[in-house]
């Protein structure tokens, strides 16, 4: 999962030889049909004939859902359940502490169970949105299943109706299809759930390269014109999985689908699965070079995923179903890494230039300096609380409450790992060695392998001998006063403020409408003024300035953007001041700033006479974008 956007325990280990077995099992599969006929309309209808034994069931509504680290299954806006033996209607009981579990008993004679359920859509904001052009189908949503047996030996066989005139587009296996109704090949419980549809009238399939395995972009999109993907989006994309097959040595699937969403009235997420993407984007994201940096970053988090959370993930966060609570304490590796690797491809590709990703690397790192929360809660801490609606906790303080701060803050720690091997071994070794090694192997199919801390540490030791324990664990439990920025000290830079945005900064903040003022006067702003975040102990904390008020005006002119930066620009001079009138609720007041710094911006600069390992870092493997993107349109990818 990725969170929006940067200012998403039971350990049992199943026998995962059982997977490929449920689909050739000779148990009757449970027949899944979903009618999204009616999507725009923001209902869904599903049908279930569930082969059972008389007597009493318990029927399972997914709960935890994976790469969402929580219990996140929609429960409240299912509706309409019910259920059949024949023509005998049979009663269900919620059950008394557990709302995800439905109890009923199947009468004598009985061999399986008719249930009905309706998925409520209108709830609005989230996962599970649609638009009145688009939809995905998370099956999780749409399905109950039996108490009793592991989600891998459960076989499904799923079949869809879409609107009139949309198409689709699945890694699911397609068994028939005609028009818009679709029927799927029987696959595990789990499969099904890894497997979303995506639905859409403005709808295009594109595939990347000429390559095996086949690797596809397919768009859905609220208007035609955002299907025009440029040719320059189209030959990075390329690139992107060409530079993920060389840093991982192998694929972990039969083919790949990045199944892309582009709405401004969808939100912008991203959900990880073994053999695609549940991507959201805004509408012109493809169509638009310049819109396409703001969100670049996605699809290479997401695609990384297959192999980092998919292939190989924590025991903790492998369940024999969905019910059980997952142990997310390895989420530092499980988004932490994967938010590296996928800023590393995002360079790598050129979806970034090298200018871009360093201007990014140097806003994350200053935005994780300016999180003071660390002070007296370590990583590991907000790993732990990823499961309460952590992805949600909007309110202020944010910069003390701590985020989700195991992808960003899991991005330095990576990166210093990565430096490290390097310094090591004299640039002979590096981070791919240890991907290879640990994401690598035969490949090509959905495979899953959990790991623990010790494998991991085992792995870097095998590529560069060193008391990896200790690094990484005083990195994740330790409180500390700044952000841990040796990474970047061993690459060669360093980060410092100056009174200019970085360009990439000053296009991202301007796509996004999110303005960051945490370096100099402490506070975060939103499109009209919104104050999202307060920094303690800065200027507009000992003014008494608090989240969820709005600026109005500064030294007396309405608040924008612009008249801020000069009025920061101004607090250098002598007698110039910084004046903010301030919304509260039904209350205007001004607050008086005691600050004379300057506007304060994030760069990274490069340290003289230590080598610029950074750059070689994020540097392609696979030659320039061009030349790669000629190669691939001539069907030589490898
Ligand atoms: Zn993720």
């Amino acid at each position: 999962m990725r969170r929006l956007l940067p200012a998403v325990a039971v350990l049992c280990l199943l026998t995962f030889s059982a997977k490929a077995d449920a689909a050739q099992s000779s148990a009757a599969p449970i027949v899944l049909n979903v009618d999204a006929s009616e999507a725009p309309q923001k209902i869904y209808h599903a049908h279930l004939v569930i082969p059972v034994e008389p007597g009493p069931v318990v029927l399972y509504y997914p709960k935890w859902i994976p790469g969402t680290h929580g219990p996140t299954g929609p429960i409240a806006d299912l509706a309409g359940l019910r259920m059949h033996a024949g023509d005998k209607q049979i009663p269900w009981r919620r059950d008394d502490v557990d709302m995800y579990a439905f109890h009923c008993t199947v009468p004598d004679g009985a061999q399986k169970l008719d249930v009905a359920l309706d998925m409520l859509a209108a709830g609005g904001g989230g996962f599970g949105d649609q638009t009145e052009n688009i939809c995905v189908i998370r099956w999780n949503q749409f399905l109950v299943y039996p108490k009793g047996k592991p989600i891998d030996s459960i076989p499904f066989q799923a079949s869809i109706k879409i609107p009139s005139g949309w198409k689709m587009s699945t890694s699911l296996p397609i068994e028939s299809q005609e028009g818009e109704s679709a029927k799927f090949g029987v696959v595990s419980l789990d499969t099904l759930v890894d497997s979303p549809v995506l639905a859409g009238i403005h709808h295009r399939e594109i595939r990347l390269g000429t390559g095996e395995p086949a690797h596809y972009l397919d768009l859905v999109a609220d208007s035609a014109a955002a299907l025009e993907i440029t040719p320059k989006q189209r030959a990075l994309y390329e690139k992107l999985v060409a530079e993920a097959g060389v840093l991982f040595g192998s694929r972990h699937y039969k083919s790949y689908r990045f199944l892309v969403t582009l709405s401004d009235k969808m939100g912008y997420h991203g959900l990880e699965h073994h053999e695609c993407s549940d991507d959201g984007m805004p509408e012109h994201s493809m169509a638009d070079d310049e819109a396409a940096k703001a969100i670049a970053y996605l699809l290479p988090h997401e695609y990384v995923h297959s192999w980092n959370g998919k292939y190989r993930r924590p025991g903790g966060l492998v369940t024999p179903t969905y019910q059980e609570a997952n142990n997310t304490r390895l989420l530092w590796v499980y988004e932490g890494l994967t938010e590296y690797l996928g800023t590393v491809l995002t360079a790598r590709s050129g979806l970034w230039t090298l200018d871009e990703a360093r201007d990014y690397l140097a806003m994350t790192a200053q935005q994780l300096d300016n999180t003071k929360g660390r002070a007296w809660r370590p990583l590991e801490d907000t790993t732990l609380v990823a499961p309460m609606r952590a992805y949600d906790a909007r309110g202020g303080w944010t910069s003390w409450r701590r985020s989700v701060d195991y992808y960003d803050e899991g991005t330095l720690i990576w990166l210093e790992v990565d430096t490290k091997i390097r310094e090591l071994t004299k640039g002979q070794r590096c981070l791919d060695d240890f991907c290879r090694r640990f994401h690598g192997g035969a490949g090509g199919h959905a495979e899953l392998k959990p790991y623990d801390l010790d494998e991991i540490v085992a792995d870097l030791n095998a590529v560069a001998p060193y008391d990896w324990k200790t690094l990484l664990t005083n990195r994740v439990t330790q409180t500390a006063d700044h952000a841990p920025l040796g990474g970047f000290r061993q690459g060669g830079w360093r980060v410092i403020l100056t009174d200019k945005p970085t360009a990439f900064e000053k296009a991202v903040q301007g796509l996004r409408k999110r303005f960051d003022q945490s370096s100099s006067i402490g506070l975060t702003l939103g499109p009209d003024g919104e104050i999202g975040d307060v920094v303690l102990g800065t200027p507009a904390y000992k003014a008494g300035v608090g989240p969820g008020m709005k600026l109005i005006a500064v030294n007396t002119r309405r608040y924008s953007p612009k008249v801020l930066d000069e009025a920061l620009a101004a607090s250098k001079k002598p007698g110039h001041s910084i004046t903010l009138l301030i919304e509260d609720g039904d209350f205007y007041r001004t607050y008086k700033l005691d600050y004379q710094g300057g506007p304060r911006h994030a760069h990274l600069e490069r340290l003289k006479g230590q080598p610029d390992l950074l750059s070689k870092i994020l540097s392609p493997l696979t030659g320039s974008v061009e030349k790669k993107a000629a190669k691939l349109h001539k069907g030589t990818d490898g």
